[in-house]
């Protein structure tokens, strides 16, 4: 794609755009704020503008590249989008409303080159990062379907978004300075599964996002069995850098802890997760695994609420979301799933 997208434009590019086209200079803040204050990237809706500049936008940048393919409605109320990418691959975006709040879950890459073995989106392996605009776009989609701006936006869908670093930072910068979205970034968080270099990179923003660790082990081992492959980090490296953050940016970190029966769910690895947490300062995310493949298990309800006392007693602050939580991510990847599968069959 050569052209410029329009959602990732930034106020001097407009500017240069609108001089070349031969409108005034003023011409560019109008678009930057139908863009960015009113998520709109229809130039044809952009009714304060002449005809001829709308039409000329249409011709010199990519407006939309992506469109909602597909959406699909959870028990819990959650929506999943299904987004179709120009080049005809597809992400997810999640729209997560609460009584109060209403979250929206992007994703950063299309599949993802971890490969966690419970996560349908590290199957087949990276197909590609995401571009700065498609990631924006995934924004736009979620307010446009749900008519909602909204409170939270939670990097946990598809992708390893520190492995996107420079698109994933330059989407954030869109969505969080001032002059553009203006969301907080205190309302932002970024999941990752433990990727060091990304989190020192992450620190260099100096935002106060909130960053959350995929954990999910309290020992080498056994997340070796959960994760496999060279973007693995040894658990002390992570830990380390997690400190960091929290001494650079201020900010507590979130562990986030898929629960698979028999694997890391023993009341030993709840007294380890509790004394790491404590340690680290860091709050712990349980995600009961939604059972999606053959090869884990859910815990029993039972073991569940076990694990989650020990951590309690210990002073650790811990959030379990037994339906929303273990939907969104542990289901993370099968729209898209789906989708590979319906476009081989075509
Ligand atoms: S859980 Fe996250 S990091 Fe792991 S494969 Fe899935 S998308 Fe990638």
């Amino acid at each position: 794609m050569s052209l410029k997208a329009l959602a990732n434009c930034t106020y001097s590019e407009m500017e240069s755009l609108v001089k070349e086209l031969g409108q005034p200079v003023f011409r560019a803040k109008q678009i930057m704020e139908w863009v960015f204050q009113h998520y709109e990237l229809n130039p044809d809706r952009m009714l304060n503008l002449p005809l001829k500049l709308r039409e000329d936008l249409k011709s010199k940048l990519v407006c939309m590249s992506s469109e909602i393919k597909e959406s699909s409605k959870g028990g819990d109320k959650t929506t999943k989008l299904l987004i179709s990418l120009f080049d005809d691959e597809a992400v997810e975006m999640v729209i997560i409303p609460s009584r109060e709040r209403i979250t929206f879950c992007l994703s950063t890459q299309v599949g993802c080159p971890v490969g966690c073995r419970f996560c349908a989106s590290g199957e087949g392996g990276l197909v590609r990062n995401l571009e700065a605009h498609e990631i924006i776009e995934q924004l736009y989609h979620g307010i446009a379907h749900s008519g909602k701006f909204p409170d939270n936006i939670v990097f946990m869908g598809i992708g390893e978004g520190l492995l996107n670093f420079d698109n994933l930072a330059d989407a954030l910068g869109k969505m969080t300075e001032a002059d553009y979205i203006g969301m907080s970034p205190r309302r932002v968080t970024i999941s990752s599964s433990g990727y060091v270099p990304g989190i020192y990179r992450l620190i260099e923003l100096g935002k106060p996002f909130i960053l959350a660790i995929s954990l999910h082990a309290v020992d080498d081992e056994t997340r070796a069995e959960i994760i496999p492959g060279k973007l693995r980090y040894p658990i002390a490296e992570i830990l380390q850098a997690c400190d960091d953050y929290e001494k650079e940016i201020g900010r507590m970190v979130t562990f986030e802890y898929t629960m698979l029966a028999g694997i890391n769910d023993s009341a030993g690895a709840a007294e380890k997760l509790a004394a790491m947490a404590r340690k680290h300062h860091a709050k712990v995310n349980l995600i009961p695994y939604n059972e999606t493949s053959e090869e884990f298990k859910r815990p029993k309800e039972i073991d569940i609420f076990d694990f989650r006392d020990i951590l309690e007693k210990a002073g650790v602050t811990v959030m379990l979301r037994l339906e929303k939580g273990s939907k969104v991510k542990a289901a993370c990847g099968q729209l898209r799933a789906q989708h590979i599968k319906k476009l081989k069959n075509d």
